[in-house]
């Protein structure tokens, strides 16, 4: 018998979802404005603790748009992590500004306060209250931390040295709802928290994204840019270049159902962690870090193969295992080496690559057991 195919990252949609969404039809309220848009803010900043939310297409145009509103100009440098989806290097450079990459922490994943710190102690001077880069003479106005897999990095550290050089600070939530760092939510930290509610993300619109901030003044900001910067109620008055970046009812509609069972979303996801890491136990596969401090949400379960594993033959594993109907993924390509970043600037970058050449994520979706899990775990363990 053939075994069921078990995707990487499925939603689950069998709460509020068909409801508020027949509902939001039903209302004929199915643009930009309409209750289902301020519910889904009002829910989504309460769930984070965050004073502001400000819902947006999709969590790139949130990173682009956060950037924007912290001040970040064409010429401008934007320190970023090297092991990310490469949404957050493509927003910097929608600024015109230019990103500039640091490696990560071996032990857990995340981009390194230390390495950061170094980075600006050796490479940058402090210049009329700003960060300069020495090489480069450009100012590095802000930094962005990127939170991946369901994980955080230390950003109180983070955010303590960006004050202490006048970098502003905005995080890449994305892959961190439900997240929770010190008992905050990720995004929380900075000068403003981008979000995404892609299809696969944790809590998923079809495709959204979100602006989080304790800054009144940032978030009429962010509202200003993502309505088409428009200054006057009923004439069609500009001064400044917007975007079309609001999200619209419907999405809103299915994110807050979404929204509602993020408890559940996040429980299944952590039994598949616990049946992932028990299975890898005494085995040649690395199971994911369990930083200190870190309520995780395991968005994307990901296991390193061991050290001595090349580029090849981790590819050649993910094809065994999606042939044996196991949606696995290697993690992102890191930026610095991607065409369109190559010749700019990066730290060393150790860990991200390693990282890169060892890991495999493995199906994390809502929908699947524990069983499941264990079927996975045992055929990575056989092709290790
Ligand atoms: C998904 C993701 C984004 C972009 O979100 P979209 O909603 O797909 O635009 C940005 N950064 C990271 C780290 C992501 O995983």
């Amino acid at each position: 018998m053939k075994k069921k195919f078990l995707p990487l990252s499925e939603p689950s949609l069998a709460g509020n979802e068909a409801r508020y969404v027949a509902e939001c039809v039903a209302s004929g309220w199915i643009s930009s404005v309409g209750p289902f848009v301020d519910r889904f803010e009002k829910a989504f900043a309460q769930n984070c603790g965050a004073a502001h939310a400000v819902a947006v297409v999709n969590g790139t145009a949130a990173l682009h748009v956060a950037l924007l509103a912290v001040g970040v100009e064409p010429g401008d440098e934007v320190l970023v992590s090297a092991l990310s989806f490469v949404a957050p290097a493509n927003a910097i450079r929608y600024c015109g500004a230019t990103p500039v990459f640091l490696d990560v922490d071996p032990n857990t994943w995340q981009l390194d306060e230390a390495k950061l710190e170094r980075f600006l102690e050796r490479e940058c001077v402090r210049r009329g209250g700003r960060a300069v880069d020495k090489k480069t003479g450009r100012v590095i106005r802000a930094i962005v931390p990127v939170h991946i897999l369901g994980s955080a990095a230390r950003v109180d550290k983070i955010v303590a040295l960006a004050r202490r050089w006048g970098i502003k600070v905005v995080e890449d939530a994305c892959e961190a709802v439900g997240t929770r760092y010190r008992g905050k939510a990720p995004g929380t930290f900075g000068d403003a928290g981008a979000f995404s509610f892609n299809g696969n993300k944790i809590v998923t619109c079809g495709g959204g994204g979100m602006v989080v901030t304790a800054d009144e003044k940032l978030a009429r900001r962010v509202r200003y840019l993502t309505t088409q910067a428009k200054d006057d109620p009923i004439e069609y008055f500009h001064k400044e270049i917007g975007y079309n970046y609001r999200l619209t009812s419907l999405p809103a509609a299915l994110g807050l159902a979404q929204l509602e069972r993020l408890g559940p979303l996040m429980d299944a996801r952590r039994a598949l962690a616990e049946a992932y890491d028990a299975e890898f136990a005494g085995s040649p596969i690395t199971p994911m870090p369990r930083p200190e401090g870190v309520e995780q949400t395991f968005w994307l379960y990901t296991a390193l193969l061991p050290s001595k594993t090349t580029i090849a033959r981790r590819r050649k594993v993910i094809a065994a295992l999606n042939a044996q109907g196991i949606g696995s993924r290697p993690l992102w390509h890191t930026l610095h080496d991607l065409p369109p970043f190559r010749k700019g600037r990066a730290d060393k970058i150790t860990a991200a690559a390693e990282l890169y050449r060892r890991g495999v994520s493995l199906p994390s979706s809502p929908g699947q057991t524990p069983a499941d899990a264990r079927r996975c775990a045992r055929a990575l363990i056989a092709l290790a």
